[in-house]
Order: structure tokens, then C-alpha cells, then sequence
């Protein structure tokens, strides 16, 4: 799935940690920024299909393989590898913690957990973002990965299944961002009605998450392919031909506008 997708879900993530945080504006925000980025930084990954990657990190670090080589290789710092597990969320909020304890020169046992009870919902969306992202992932293509390195270090791929396309997925998208937009709308609701903007905003969420994978689940036509394949343009044309019957020509046409002034695959 792309990046924009996959941000916005973690945003989504973000928004029913900040109801449940039930904090200041300013806390939730964060919350819910720390999601967005739990969302993208799998594809970090994708950083060796950089046109300067060769001639910068690749010549830096003295790699003998090419950015090009290593993004769809089975290294583990190539594409759906070690970043796109369960290992890398975990590893990277342990940096964070201790990161936190060299700022503040304390490994005290009591201070580390103050500090992780403070930032739980940070922590919780950051997770569950990063992990969505890697669900995402698996009803795509298998291409050469076949799937998402779930559970590195083993060496087993999930997913590849290719119910849906790479990108131009505007239904989930709109799934996505109708989320967001309910969960922020519950956020200004007062403080005082908690439980009930708990349960609706978790509610939210599901519904969306329903209705995601139904949409996931029932696309026509089968997008699966193993390693590379002749038909990649008659898939992508395919994929937005399909879009167009779902969304009808006008909102489609709408997406294609936004699609096309974003200067990345969406
Ligand atoms: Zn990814």
C-alpha cells in the first residue's frame, strides 16, 4: 500500500489513543502525530529505491549491492524486512525510552516507568500504527517479498495474497480519512461525557476497519502476482477502472485530481 495511505491510518490510530487519553489538546495532538508517523516509517525501507542512494549511503556504508538490488532483495534491511515486523516498533520505542533516560541521566526503575505510564497512549498509537501499516501490506501483491517479514528475525513472509493493488485505493483511503474526521469531530465534545466519547470513537474505528476489509475482500478482479510481472500496467488500469465503479466518475475524478497534485504513488 503507499505511504499516504498508511500515514493516514496511523493518524486514524492516533485519534482513538487521543479520545481515550482523554488529555489537553496539545497532548492528544501529539498522540496523534506519533501515530501518523507509526503508520510511515516502515517504508523507510524503501529508502534504497532513492535515485542517490548508490552514490550517498550505498558508497558511505561500502554496500556491494546496488539501492535497487537491495530494495527488492531478501536482505534484511531491504524492502517488507526486518523494518516491516513487529521486531522494529518494539526495538524502536526501547530507543526511545533510552534515549529518554540519557536525557535525563536516570535509569531509575521508577522514573523509566513514570516515564512510559505518561506517554502509554503515545506508545499505544505509535504501535498500532506502525502495526496497521503491516497489515496493510499483506493483501497486496507478493511480487518478490511474498508479504511482510512479520515476525523477523524468522525468515517467513505473510501476505502477498493480492487482493488489492499497490496504490490508487481511494475507497479505503476515503474509509481512512472519514475516521479521522468522526474521531477529531468526538474529540471536541466535552470532557465530562468520557465514556461515551470512549466508546464511540472505539466504535468508529471498528465500523471503518469493517467496512475496510469488506472492501479489501470483495474486489473483482485478482491483482496476485510472484516476482515481476508483464501485466503491471494492465493491473494498475484495472485497479482504477475498478475505483471508478465504486466511487462513481465524479468522486473518482476527484481523487484522480488530488492523486495527481501529490507527487508520490496514492
Ligand atoms: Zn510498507
Amino acid at each position: 500500500m503507499d505511504i499516504i495511505s498508511h500515514t493516514l491510518t496511523g493518524i486514524a490510530v492516533g485519534t482513538v489513543c487521543a479520545t481515550i487519553s482523554n488529555g489537553s489538546w496539545k497532548r492528544k495532538s501529539l498522540i496523534i502525530l506519533v501515530g501518523g508517523l507509526g503508520g510511515a516509517l516502515p517504508d523507510f525501507d524503501a529508502i534504497s529505491l532513492w535515485s542517490k542512494f548508490d552514490t550517498t549511503i550505498g558508497a558511505f556504508l561500502g554496500l556491494e549491492h546496488t539501492g535497487k538490488e537491495i530494495y527488492f532483495g531478501k536482505f534484511w534491511y531491504s524492502h517488507h524486512a526486518a523494518l516491516h515486523s513487529i521486531f522494529a516498533p518494539i526495538l524502536l520505542m526501547l530507543i526511545a525510552i533510552l534515549m529518554h533516560g540519557i536525557k535525563k541521566k536516570s535509569f531509575n526503575r521508577d522514573k523509566v516507568l513514570g516515564f512510559v505510564k505518561s506517554k502509554k497512549f503515545s506508545f499505544l498509537a505509535f504501535f498500532f500504527g506502525f502495526l496497521c501499516h503491516l497489515l496493510e501490506d499483506m493483501p497486496t501483491p507478493a511480487s518478490v517479498w511474498g508479504g511482510v517479514n512479520l515476525f523477523y528475525p524468522s525468515s517467513t513472509y505473510i501476505g502477498g495474497f493480492g487482493n488489492i493493488w499497490w496504490w490508487n485505493n481511494y475507497d479505503l483511503v476515503l474509509i481512512i480519512f472519514s475516521v479521522i474526521v468522526l474521531n477529531l469531530l468526538i474529540n471536541g465534545i466535552p470532557k465530562q461525557y468520557y465514556h461515551l466519547k470512549m466508546k464511540t470513537s472505539i466504535g468508529i474505528f471498528l465500523i471503518g476497519l469493517s467496512l475496510f476489509l469488506y472492501q479489501v475482500n470483495t474486489r473483482p478482479i485478482d491483482f496476485a502476482y510472484t516476482g515481476h510481472t508483464v501485466d503491471y500496467d494492465k493491473l494498475e488500469e484495472q485497479s482504477k477502472q475498478l475505483q471508478k465503479e465504486i466511487l462513481g466518475p465524479q468522486l473518482f475524478n476527484v481523487m484522480t485530481a488530488i492523486d495527481n497534485k501529490i507527487p508520490l504513488n496514492f
